[in-house]
């Protein structure tokens, strides 16, 4: 296997362990409010739509659409071997939009067509503590 040689974020951040104790075990968890009952990403202290500090951690379906994309051809570090790739925004099913690396699509081939497709989350393993979510096209 070849080492993981992209950034590795420090998966015991107190506001963000949830969502990396989850990847490690293959779960999208994501912060909901139990004031107004949203969903948000990232994950913060405060609801960023009421501003409430009642937050709780939710499973997510890990299902999203794609709300729109770009395909990346200069990166650093480990990505620069991987261009051209797509980065993508997605509309999650339980609310909000997440930043990702889009797979299933061939970036030498863009298409706009690809913004509204359904796709599911999938994670690689970055090192024995974090593993790193992805959204794939279905
Ligand atoms: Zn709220």
């Amino acid at each position: 296997m070849v080492a993981y040689n992209k950034p590795i974020p420090d998966p015991e951040q107190y506001i963000t362990k949830p969502f990396w104790d989850g990847a490690k075990e293959g779960k999208l968890m994501l912060p909901r409010c139990t004031t107004c009952n949203k969903v948000h990403f990232y994950p913060r202290a405060i609801c960023p739509f009421c501003h409430s500090t009642n937050l709780e951690w939710i499973e997510a379906s890990g299902e999203g659409y794609v709300h729109t994309f770009a395909v990346q051809h200069r990166a650093f570090g480990g990505w620069a071997e991987e261009t051209p790739f797509v980065t993508a925004y997605i509309d999650m099913k339980e609310g909000d939009r997440i930043f990702t690396v889009l797979r299933g699509v061939d970036p030498n081939a863009p298409d706009l067509a690809w913004i509204g497709r359904k796709v599911k989350v999938e994670f690689d393993k970055a090192s024995d503590e974090v593993s790193i979510p992805f959204w794939r096209v279905v």
